[in-house]
């Protein structure tokens, strides 16, 4: 495979923007190699400038759960384009859209569309202090909100403290109201709120992780959630910007059973497009601006380009009882064979998956957090990482990120990764 005009545009690309990359994540550097330049999608596949084809497990990292331009989509978004493609007021279509995301997922009675997950996490922060009068936020380690402010705090010394800053630029006197604590870790939530229960706005978290690879809820960790945010007056955030119509139509609150106080939601409900909305209770949400004494608002907000693909994404997922299930035997088949394909080449590996929600592990024990996450080899992922593109599969190019399926990944597709899995793992393993 030759990688030649990638290169070529990776080096200009330097000249002209940080890493050469609109994020960070893109540049491949935890893979320690350049990135390839995408020039189209078609179904399940993309290819790159150099004329390669990949199978594409990363599917714009969520979104595309319907494959790369699933003509339904593209039918949608021609005729909207020929409508217009902004006019920030009014349209019939944020109304489609709301409803059929409150019909999912009755948790949400009032929602409000953004432009991605990031704004859809931090507004909810902000409305959640809003209605709680109280300052602080407990996050978990290893779930990623978005790049925010007061959700860009790593956990300081210990778990039960408050987290120091994640990034240059965040201050302390913000990092002070965030407190760090363990996924999946039920005694320890109630022990933070025993000690600040009176002065917490609210819990964020993803109820399904999926930003420290894929690490699923442990029974009752996402009860006791609910119970403690619930006696003590602090709001329950589910972030569901991936999860959401991922792992089922009913998101993973519907999986578990739980409803959260505010859920936020982008990826999936935007087909494609960039869109975030954050939504939930009633008397929660009527703080916002107009309503409310909480100032949210966005040129682009409700764009009818982002809404016409999510409508429309939701319309396709909804019409067929039988699409999750199909996504979930196909996820199975996958990784069925990844771990075979590491088990007969002696290499240990630890495959977390919900529904088609999915990471390698390469450990040996559960990964059931952050802790047991980052004990993962993730020299022998990016071997593993190189291994795989040279064959034609494109997956995430970090030890720490979620595999996706879409509907357009045929059994052929899977078979044919899951041979080259076999091959990547006998040269890895040499
Ligand atoms: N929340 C979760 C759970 C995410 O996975 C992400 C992005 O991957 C975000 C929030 C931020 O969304 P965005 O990248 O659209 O700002």
């Amino acid at each position: 495979m030759s990688y030649e005009m990638s290169n070529i545009l990776f080096e200009k690309a330097k000249t002209l923007m940080p890493g050469g990359v609109n994020s960070p994540v893109r540049a491949f550097k935890s893979v320690g190699t350049n990135p390839i330049f995408i020039k189209k999608g078609f179904g399940s596949h993309i290819e790159d400038v150099d004329g390669n084809t990949y199978i594409d497990y990363v599917l714009s990292w969520g979104p595309l759960i319907l494959g790369h331009c699933n003509p339904r989509i593209v039918n949608a978004l021609k005729n909207q384009l020929e409508s217009g493609t902004s006019f920030g007021a009014c349209t019939e279509i944020e109304i489609k859209l709301a409803e059929k995301i409150k019909e999912a997922v009755p948790s949400v009675e009032i929602i409000r569309m953004v432009n991605s997950g990031t704004e859809a996490t931090m507004s909810a922060i902000r409305l959640a202090r809003g209605y709680t009068k109280r300052n602080i936020i407990v996050k978990f380690e290893g779930c990623y909100h978005g790049h925010s402010d007061s959700l860009l705090i790593k956990a300081g010394s210990g778990a039960l403290t408050f987290g120091t800053p994640d990034s240059k630029g965040v201050t302390s006197e913000i990092a002070k109201n965030t407190i760090i604590a363990r996924y999946n870790d039920s005694d320890l939530i109630v022990e933070i709120f025993k000690k600040y229960g009176e002065d917490i706005a609210a819990v964020i978290v993803e109820p399904i992780a999926g930003n420290m690879g894929t690490v699923p809820p442990k029974e009752g960790f996402l009860k006791t959630l609910r119970k403690v945010t619930e006696s003590y007056g602090s709001l329950l955030i589910f972030d569901e910007v991936m999860t959401g119509f991922r792992v089922s139509y009913t998101c993973a609150q519907g999986l578990y059973n739980i409803n959260p106080d505010i859920t936020t939601f982008g990826k999936i409900i935007g087909g494609g497009l960039p869109v975030g909305a954050y939504g939930g209770r009633e008397d929660i949400m009527r703080m916002i601006s107009p309503d409310g004494p909480v100032y949210q608002a966005g040129t682009l907000s409700g764009n009818p380009l982002a809404m016409v693909a999510g409508y429309e994404t939701l319309n396709v997922l909804s019409e067929d009882p039988s699409i999750y299930d199909e996504l979930d035997k196909k996820a199975d088949r996958l990784c069925m064979g990844l771990y075979e394909s590491m088990r007969q080449n002696g290499i240990n590996v630890k495959i977390n998956r919900v529904g088609t929600m999915m990471c390698m592990f390469f450990t040996e024990g559960n990964v059931y957090d952050f802790e047991t996450a980052t004990k993962s080899n993730t020299d022998l992922f990016a071997k593993y990482f190189k291994a795989m593109l040279k064959r034609g599969i494109y997956l995430p190019p970090s030890q720490y990120e979620t595999f996706f399926l879409s509907t357009a990944h045929t059994n052929e597709d899977i078979d044919r990764t899951i041979e080259a899995s076999f091959e990547a793992a006998r040269e890895i393993s040499a």
